[in-house]
């Protein structure tokens, strides 16, 4: 059964439980507990403190006697392990895949908390889609443990799998995998309600990435940002990042510049979804694999081409037409 989409704890059954944080936008990530004999892991943490106590108060009744001993980060963008510090101490284990600790940096944390505080465009944006939060404080608190591929781990007597599919969402993501209740935390690989995001990509990585996730025995799919779906929801987020990419492509072929590709893209079927401007990032990232000659844009560079198009297609701050938040 899929739970309600309300802000807080929900049992997923198998002793696994989610953390929702509605409506899914920008920074508002999703995080996760697996319990086991005597322990815990807990899947993500949030992009500020605020946001991380509060989960961490919300899962005190379930972690009582079943300590958190392994934090697993699926990616190294901020709203999934900024609160990491909360959590580190003596006997607590972090985990993520060594192409994501490599990014997991006080540099790198630094330069995202300083984007809501940019006077140009791209801070603009920020403060726009994700001003409910305040990313201060954060003391960068990497992983202490790294892997490449694959990693099994044993939760107090339950096997959960890591399978590294970055590059796609970022370099380094991850899924968390609980075979015997059947449960998959996808981290950024999946927004539900919400376009995807490929940062780094190529688009082929995510949609090999939803592959992955189609291909295992499920019956709860928590995805980084958004309601707690099934393999329909898995299927749509597909079905975007091949419609993309087949879109790009054709005006790459027929001689269009990004800017022009990007404008003339019909989302069709996919109106629905938030965050509108995200086509922007992943036809940029479409061109850029059709094109090795074209310099590879960093972060700040796709937000200025998402912020453009928010601005020219008169999106509210959900990312949709209309009356937003
Ligand atoms: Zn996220």
């Amino acid at each position: 059964m899929i739970p309600s989409y309300s802000n807080g704890p929900h049992d997923l059954g198998g002793d696994c439980h989610a953390w929702l944080l509605p409506d899914g936008h920008w920074g508002e990530s999703n995080t996760g507990l697996i319990r086991g004999d005597g322990e815990s892991l807990l899947v993500d943490t949030h992009l500020d403190l605020a946001h991380t106590t509060q989960m961490l108060a919300a899962f005190s009744p379930l972690t009582a006697g079943h300590p958190i001993r392994t934090v697993v980060n699926t990616h190294s963008d901020g709203d999934h392990w900024f609160g990491n510090q909360l959590v580190a101490g003596p006997g607590v284990d972090i985990i993520a895949s060594a192409a994501a600790a490599e990014l997991m940096t006080p540099t790198g944390a630094m330069e995202l908390a300083k984007l809501w505080h940019r006077e140009d465009q791209v801070g603009d944006f920020v403060r726009s889609v994700a001003g409910g939060f305040a990313p201060s404080g954060i003391t960068a608190t990497p992983p202490t443990h790294t892997f490449s591929g694959s990693l099994e781990l044993n939760i107090g007597g339950r096997q959960v799998r890591l399978t590294e599919v970055g590059p796609a969402h970022t370099p380094g993501d991850v899924l968390v995998y609980v075979p015997d209740a059947k449960v998959v935390f996808t981290g950024d690989i999946l927004f539900i309600g919400a376009a995807p995001l490929v940062w780094e990509g190529p688009l082929s990585r995510c949609i090999a990435a939803c592959d992955e996730i189609l291909d295992l025995e499920l019956v709860a799919i928590v995805p980084g940002h958004g309601p707690v779906t099934d393999k329909a929801g898995v299927q749509r987020v597909r079905d975007y990042l091949a419609y993309v990419e087949a879109e790009a492509t054709k005006r790459f072929e027929a001689g269009l510049s990004m800017e022009e590709a990007i404008a003339s893209i019909d989302l069709g079927a996919f109106a629905d979804m938030a965050e509108h401007e995200r086509i922007a990032a992943n036809v940029l990232n479409r061109y850029q694999e059709l094109d090795p000659t074209r310099p590879r844009a960093d972060r700040l560079e796709q937000f200025a081409h998402m912020a453009d198009f928010h601005r020219a297609a008169g999106l509210n701050s959900h990312g949709t037409i209309g009356e937003g938040a």
